[in-house]
């Protein structure tokens, strides 16, 4: 089978001041210089207002930047909002969109995220498109009705050949920052369903070569045993990305 790259991408959400963003950066970009060297692609994803910051850390390294979140709009008289395309002018690589924090507390829709995913695709960003059930749903056995709901709303509407752009990220509600974990088994479950249903969309092709990240509580201590499962290519972290050592560790994990 081909072997798809795999990724880790470690979240900040709303934690760092500037200092401490900085101190993160400047550690895990070293501890990847001297330990790392292998085929693993790395995305740091600070606060909007770090971006700058961070990048300019990073430049000497293969170390990317990606953005938590983007405006469903293009431009114009809606404040507070950061577009897809001032990521794009920061030269920052890639945008979360759908993370669950956004979906829950934000009241992003799936028709808000097909809007988000239109306007990073225009402005040339990759984008990690996150998605996965809540706890009710797994426990009333709706969780892959609700994944595949998400996926056909959110983000099937693009044409395959924008696919190359696309990482999917599979992070159960109840596992984000709970400390609980999926086992290696229902994640690798879902993954492999996840890809089925870029198959049945799009192609087999399509199926083969899309990134699938799992997120949920992954740690340096359970990143290898997710990560050797066929359809894991590497992990969405949000805690354990705070701290570089940890972090460099579980990009250990996904050589
Ligand atoms: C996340 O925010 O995407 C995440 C997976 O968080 P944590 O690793 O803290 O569960």
């Amino acid at each position: 089978m081909m072997k798809r790259k795999p990724l880790i991408a470690g979240n900040w959400k709303m934690n760092t001041s500037l200092e401490k963003a900085r101190e993160l950066a400047t550690e895990i970009k070293g501890m990847v210089l001297d330990e790392v060297n292998g085929n693993v692609e790395i995305i740091l994803i600070p606060p909007f207002t770090h971006l700058s910051t961070v990048n300019g850390l990073l430049s000497g390294s293969n170390i990317k930047t990606g953005a938590q979140n983007c405006s469903q709009f293009y431009d114009g008289a809606y404040t507070g909002e950061i577009s897809a395309a001032m990521l794009q002018s920061l030269k920052v690589g890639s945008v979360l969109v759908g993370h669950s924090e956004r979906r829950q507390y934000f009241g992003e829709t799936n028709q808000i995220l097909a809007e988000k995913v239109k306007r990073a695709l225009e402005a040339g960003l990759t984008l990690i498109f996150c998605c996965g059930e809540m706890l009710s749903d797994r426990e009333s056995e709706k969780h892959f009705e609700v994944v595949k709901t998400q996926l056909d709303e959110g983000l099937f509407h693009i044409a395959e050949a924008n696919l190359g752009k696309i990482v999917i990220a599979y992070e159960p509600v109840w596992a984000i920052g709970t400390g609980r974990t999926a086992s290696a088994s229902q994640a690798q479950e879902m993954h492999a369903f996840i890809r089925r249903l870029v198959i049945d969309h799009y192609s087999e092709r399509a199926g083969k070569e899309m990134r699938i990240l799992y997120g949920g509580s992954v740690k340096s201590g359970n990143a290898k045993e997710l990560f050797s499962c066929e359809d894991i290519d590497g992990g969405l972290i949000g805690g354990a990305a705070l701290e570089s050592r940890g972090f460099t560790d579980i990009v250990k994990a996904a050589l």
